[in-house]
């Protein structure tokens, strides 16, 4: 705690001690600096079996360089990554860095305006995707990219193994710590996805947050698999998974498409020991019974990010993994990602809570601010999340007044997450705070009424969602998925009365739900969060 003359600033830091970070040099060189002792180590093994060593790995990445510099790819241009999780997203990545140039990032299954729109604003000059994909990117009147595609290339397209397959050396490239690697977009759970600039040296003081140190918090091993079935071109599985991984040396175990039961295979087959996961991946393993057919005692650790994970779903887990931690992280793209994670991950752990998204990540502040006066809060206290350290965005894309808003004068990222700190130093997040509903003065949680409502046997989801009201403002209504095991005769069926009572009898009356719309699916993003602005249209 700081003391000023009249007012006492709280800020929170990590329970490990700082450590030094070698963040000046470029990304490449930092994830690959242990390339001699662990060339000759499986970096990438891919669904149907294919493994590249991190020799390999770091070959074709070089080639692939090579091949983008003929193109005439030079420092600061911008190449898009339009693929499914595969060698080709890892090569063209590194690629990209190791020309002192960015990459962005996006999803294949979008929209040809939601590609066109990410193009134009991260101006990219080339694209790397599927020949499936291809017609989903439309040239206006003069070529302002080029398409490069990993299978069979279609007409006025390359290919990218002859693209790779070109001589010249690559040139030195001269990298500034807060030049731009890559940009990727927010999940646009509130509004539209926004474009962050991440440097070289952000990823890299976040990935030795984690991975770093005597005792990391995020403790990886060299012999360790880890599951990368979260899609790459978001920034959790982009940084966790795959800048973390290399890194510490380990095996990557790319999915191209979630599958359950593909992904228990592949588990058991490789034996998989870490699992990146989002809550509804926890929940099937947790749930799912044919889990029970396979053999994964190899799992020892899963971390759930992304979204709040369903309270009390530890029991189901642990009876099914009893020798695997499951715990949370908290990222989210401007922090470059990762701003907590459970200390339980440590080389040397310690007592956690699965409730918490963890304790704020080494090397950084954290203060918790009352969103009216910003003044800072003690522990205990719920309010706006707030962070500073060098891992943070340089900023939006080409949107000076977002970062403004977004990063104020004292280098302080407003994550606009709503959260408290315990005596223990973890983190509990309440909700965003755009999405707290307000019923007259009273302010309620979205998340705390899901959580309620996935509690009940006869629910299989929900998402609750403000609705105007004339007299309180507004009011919390629940749109509601009924299980399928309560579908064995349509009296069982749960009724909208029922569904309200359940949530009355344990809350305050302000949070009581005024209206319950049954739905079959509640629509969500690629890594599984609630698209609230999809509901609310609904309404
Ligand atoms: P947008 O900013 O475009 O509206 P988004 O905030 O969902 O979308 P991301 O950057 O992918 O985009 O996600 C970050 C957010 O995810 C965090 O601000 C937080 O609200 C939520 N989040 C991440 N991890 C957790 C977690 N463990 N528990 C609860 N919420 C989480
Ligand atoms: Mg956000």
């Amino acid at each position: 705690q700081k003391t000023n003359s009249n007012q006492t600033t709280h800020i929170f830091k990590s329970k490990l001690p700082d450590i030094p970070i070698n963040n000046t040099i470029p990304l490449h060189t930092y994830a690959f600096q242990n390339l001699p002792q662990v060339s000759h180590r499986p970096c990438l093994i891919t669904g149907d079996g294919k493994t590249y060593t991190y020799g390999d790995t770091h070959r074709a990445s070089r080639s692939f360089a090579m091949g983008l510099f003929n193109l005439g790819i030079r420092k600061g241009d911008v190449i898009m990554i339009l693929l499914p999780n595969s060698p080709e997203f890892v090569f063209s990545f590194w690629a990209a860095s190791m020309l002192g140039a960015v990459s962005t990032v996006a999803n294949p299954s979008y929209t040809f305006a939601e590609i066109m729109k990410q193009l134009k604003a991260t101006n990219s000059k080339i694209v790397i995707t599927r020949a499936m994909h291809v017609h989903k990117l439309k040239q206006e009147e003069k070529n302002t990219f080029i398409v490069i595609t990993v299978d069979n290339p279609p007409e006025n397209c390359m290919s990218f193994s002859v693209v790779s397959r070109t001589e010249g050396t690559l040139p030195e490239v001269d990298i500034d710590p807060d030049d731009a690697v890559t940009l990727p977009f927010s999940s646009g759970t509130t509004g539209s996805p926004k474009g962050v600039v991440l440097t070289h040296k952000s990823l890299i003081t976040n990935m030795a947050q984690l991975v770093d140190g005597e005792n990391p918090n995020l403790h990886m091993k060299e012999e360790d698999v880890v599951l990368c079935v979260l899609p790459l071109f978001h920034i959790f599985a982009l940084h966790c998974v795959m800048l973390c991984s290399t890194r510490v040396g380990c095996t990557v175990l790319l999915m191209e498409k979630f599958e359950m039961r593909a992904l228990l295979e592949l588990v058991e087959k490789h034996r998989v020991s870490v699992v990146m996961a989002v809550p509804p991946l926890v929940v099937a393993l947790s749930k799912n019974p044919e889990v029970e057919e396979y053999e994964l005692s190899s799992i020892r650790m899963v971390l759930s990010g992304g979204a709040p994970l369903a309270k009390n779903i530890d029991k189901a887990f642990h009876s099914r993994f009893p020798q695997a931690i499951l715990r949370q992280g908290l990222g989210m793209t401007e922090s470059g990602p990762v701003i907590s994670m459970s200390l339980g991950f440590a080389k040397y752990p310690m007592t956690t809570k699965l409730e918490s998204c963890g304790s704020v990540v080494r090397n950084t502040e954290m203060k918790i601010i009352d969103p009216l006066t910003g003044s800072s809060l003690p522990y205990n206290t719920s309010g706006e999340i707030c962070i500073r350290g060098q891992q943070i965005m340089k900023g939006y894309l080409n949107d000076e007044k977002a970062t403004a808003e977004a990063i104020d004068e004292e280098g302080w990222l407003h994550t606009g997450d709503v959260g408290y700190v315990d005596n223990n130093d973890e983190i509990f997040i309440v909700d965003r705070l755009k999405e707290l509903i307000k019923f007259k003065a009273f302010q309620v949680a979205p998340a705390e009424l899901e959580g309620l409502l996935r509690s009940h046997p006869s629910i299989e989801d929900a998402a609750v969602v403000p609705q105007k009201d004339d007299v309180a403002g507004e009011v919390p209504v629940a749109f509601v998925v009924r299980s399928s095991t309560s579908n064995n005769g349509n009296s069982d069926l749960i009724t909208e009365d029922a569904v309200k009572d359940f949530v009355a009898k344990q809350v305050v009356f302000y949070k009581r739900l005024k209206r319950i719309i049954f739905v079959d699916e509640i629509p969500k993003t690629a890594i599984g969060k609630i698209l609230r602005k999809e509901l609310k249209a609904k309404l």
